[in-house]
């Protein structure tokens, strides 16, 4: 039934178990890194429920996936509490879409806005800690609020400076990812063993990054991309563009595609560009990331409970074979 034809009655019936399915989805993915279904299955479920609680939001319940970011910290690892909470991201699925939240979005400012336009890196989110330019702690976002302790694990992932060439007290935040060919080798491997194989880099990532012992991270080869700092202030910076080149040259890794754009249609370049080069890329990418690229710009626009307000996540579409048996199993 279209939402649009829903009468309350029958939404409020359709919400609990549609709720029940994506939470159930969302411990597997997020908890056991071992997803039953696509991404594009739970997007679509994720995309009606949204569409449901617009319509009724007096139905909208402070449990509901909608209201929640990720899953529970609820291993063995000890948990971290993010001073600053790791937010999730809101998605579009076209560029139409995404030309509306950006006119929406222009209209609540009184500046044109300018775009840092980055790769959407397919791993998971990770905070970094740095007392004096030595790194002390190491995240996962866990449901935004509490995340997992990796220190131990993090440590043994080459690319992270352990210590900076700046005596900085700071956080640092960015995606942990399996590059391709690390990830092809290890289910390889793993296939060999008679174990179960990861469904994606992305849960391969967070199933080696959540170990209980670091010897098992060691051998993973995961890698980072670096691409934000919540308190920017102690820098000294205003863009994020200007953000990325620091941690660049304080030593992070940091994703060289990203491009600041002024308008609509350099936007639409950059998404051509890499939707056809994505295949060719060593790492995983689900999207692009559009961020407002002034730093006081973000403050002012803010967060949502959820995600927040100054950035966007446009989804590259599924391939399309693979779409067709998505659509018989949404259906069925
Ligand atoms: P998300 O992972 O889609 O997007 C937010 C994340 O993007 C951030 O937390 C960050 O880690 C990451 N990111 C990558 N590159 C970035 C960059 N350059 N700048 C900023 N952030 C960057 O959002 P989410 O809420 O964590 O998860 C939703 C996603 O998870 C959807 O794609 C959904 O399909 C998938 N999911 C799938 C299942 C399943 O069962 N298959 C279940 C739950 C969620």
């Amino acid at each position: 039934v279209p939402v649009s034809e829903l009468t309350e009655a029958a939404a409020k019936a359709e919400l609990g178990p549609l709720r029940q399915q994506l939470t159930q989805w969302g411990k597997e993915y997020y908890e056991q890194d071992q997803p039953s279904v696509e991404d594009y299955v739970y997007d679509r479920a994720y995309q009606r429920l949204v569409q449901i609680e617009n319509r009724f939001p007096q139905l909208v319940t402070p449990d509901s996936p909608t209201q929640r970011v990720g899953g529970q910290a609820a291993g063995q690892l000890a948990k971290v509490n993010h001073e600053i909470p790791m937010l999730s991201m809101g998605d579009v699925f076209s560029l139409e879409e995404l030309a509306d939240f950006n006119t929406r979005q222009q209209a609540s400012l009184a500046d044109h806005v300018e775009y840092n336009l980055e790769l959407k890196i397919d791993g998971l989110s990770l905070s970094l800690v740095y007392e004096n330019g030595k790194l002390v702690q190491g995240s996962t976002r866990g449901n935004g609020q509490i995340g997992e302790d990796v220190t131990a694990n993090v440590m043994t992932i080459k690319d992270i400076p352990k210590q900076l060439p700046e005596p900085l007290s700071l956080e640092f935040r960015g995606e942990c990812y399996m590059p391709k060919e690390a990830f092809l080798a290890l289910n390889q491997q793993r296939e060999a063993e008679g174990l179960p194989i990861f469904a994606n880099p992305r849960n391969a990532a967070a199933g080696s990054l959540r170990q209980l012992d670091p010897k098992i991270t060691k051998q993973r080869q995961l890698a980072t991309f670096m691409y934000y700092v919540p308190n920017f202030q102690a820098l000294g910076i205003t863009t994020q563009a200007e953000a990325l080149k620091r941690m660049r040259e304080l030593g992070f890794q940091v994703n060289e595609n990203s491009l600041v754009a002024k308008d609509e249609s350099a936007i639409n370049d950059y998404i051509a560009e890499y939707t056809a080069k994505r295949d060719d890329l060593p790492y995983g990418i689900d999207g692009i990331v559009e961020k407002v690229n002034d730093l006081a710009t973000q403050v002012e626009l803010g967060n949502t409970v959820k995600v927040p307000r100054w950035e966007i996540a446009y989804k590259f579409p599924p391939e399309e074979a693979a779409t067709v048996v998505r659509e018989i199993e949404w259906t069925v």
